[in-house]
């Protein structure tokens, strides 16, 4: 049995698993030739690949389900590109069921009666709905409560306690920054539609590091910004959009109607990362402040979500203000430089 490393993938949850479970290992590794990286056994992924066997169906016309999953959801580096093959071959030797170890052999498709691309199109017709039709009932096609819930179990993420954030607040008054006290969400009744929140009804939204918590108060140059950092006051459940894997589906009862539920989540994190004008917020970001209401509702703490205005970076947004607190007010930063992109 051979082993393979974190190097070979370019999925998240299999580069993690690999990493939490793997052994650091100097010589190149036999699929990918990185050297240095964390090594486990082949089989230690079989768990993880075997329940995506299932979705194919053998065809004489059809292509490598190495090739087809790798198209489909970028399983695997570019480095082991010309290996992938072998490497599945090899996780494969440890499925249990035999179909799904016979069906990694044959040249296959995804079967005819899946439906893994149209979900999306769901979101796409909700959002329309809720921002021009109906805001609070909806068709039954359309209540997407009941039907996201176990999907969203799959990609919640746990924050431990006195994990750091950063919120940062354009300065309206003098060269000072602003009180640890005035750093938090505004009070209810001051507080205008966001992008997880409706008016009137308070989140704390949070940055991943200070360039994000810059960017998404939208500075003008030679703006002073006030920063400020903070820690979650408890372990915290919240829902992750901002990348979504396939293996976060593996161990699902249901696997294929889960699986098949990622354009759904993709669309709805990309809405929630989509920059839109504060002129429109009220209405455009009514889809996005339905979704945390339901997170709310069914317990969860917040949900992660990519940064609009940095890429590189992520926010959270926290449903209870009191999750986290405001330990330090940093020193203004000065506006030097906003990059302007535009089209005609
Ligand atoms: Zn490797």
């Amino acid at each position: 049995m051979s082993k393979c490393c974190n190097a070979c993938f370019n999925d998240n949850v299999i580069v993690r698993h690999i990493e939490n479970r793997g052994t650091k290992t100097e010589s190149a590794c036999v699929f990918c030739e990185s050297t240095n990286t964390h090594r486990i056994e082949t089989s230690n992924l079989s768990n993880l690949f075997e329940p995506f066997m299932q979705l194919f169906q053998a065809e004489e016309t059809g292509d490598k389900i190495s090739k087809l999953i790798d198209v489909k959801w970028s399983v695997f580096a570019e480095k082991v590109s010309n290996r992938k093959n072998e490497l599945l071959l090899d996780i494969a030797n440890g499925f249990r069921s035999e179909p799904a170890r016979n069906i990694v052999n044959e040249p296959s498709r995804f079967r005819s009666d899946l439906v893994l691309d149209q979900s999306s199109e769901l979101w796409r017709q909700f959002s329309g709905s809720i921002e021009s039709i109906n805001r609070f009932f909806y068709p039954e096609e359309l209540d997407l409560g009941s039907r996201l819930v176990p999907s969203l179990q799959l990609i919640e993420k746990e924050i431990k306690k006195e994990s750091i954030y950063f919120r940062a607040r354009i300065c309206t008054s003098e060269e000072r920054a602003f009180p640890a006290n005035k750093m938090g969400a505004p009070p209810n009744h001051k507080s205008t539609a966001g992008r997880a929140n409706p008016a009137g009804i308070a989140y704390l939204y949070l940055a991943d590091k200070i360039n994000t918590a810059v960017h998404e108060v939208r500075p003008s140059t030679l703006d002073l910004v006030s920063i400020a950092k903070f820690k979650t006051v408890s372990d915290l459940r919240v829902i992750d959009l901002r990348k979504i894997s396939p293996f976060q589906f593996s161990k699902a009862e249901d696997f294929e109607k889960q699986v098949s539920e990622i354009p759904l989540l993709n669309s709805i994190g990309e809405h929630l990362a989509k920059p839109i004008h504060s002129s429109t917020a009220n209405v455009k970001y009514a889809p996005t402040q339905y979704l945390s209401e339901l997170l709310k509702f069914n317990g969860w703490d917040g949900v992660l979500y990519k940064s609009a205005l940095n890429q590189e970076g992520y926010n959270l947004a926290l449903f209870n203000p009191e999750s986290a607190e405001c330990i330090k007010v940093l020193e203004l930063h000065s506006v030097s430089k906003v990059n302007v992109i535009y089209t005609p």
